[in-house]
């Protein structure tokens, strides 16, 4: 079974070894839990992810970010 990953459509064969289905990477898993994250994944269309998507983009800088975000929600909790 294949299936696209949803942030760059990368055919991905879903099978055990797929880690990250339906993502063909952490890359694209990642990319897609910060765009969650801003908000900005009210936009459907598929064009537009494309466009946006980051050419250069670090893995790292994504996990700071979203764990900065974990964190200022806890700090924001009563
Ligand atoms: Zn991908």
């Amino acid at each position: 079974m294949k299936v696209k990953c949803p942030t760059c459509h990368t055919e991905v064969i879903w099978n055990e070894q797929a880690k990250h289905r339906p993502f063909c990477s952490k890359r694209c898993q990642l990319i897609d839990l910060g765009q969650w994250a801003n908000e900005e994944h009210s936009i459907p269309s598929d064009e537009h992810k494309l466009d946006t998507l980051p050419d250069n983009i670090d893995i790292e800088d994504i996990e700071a970010m979203l764990a900065q975000q974990s964190h200022n929600d806890d700090f924001f909790k009563p």
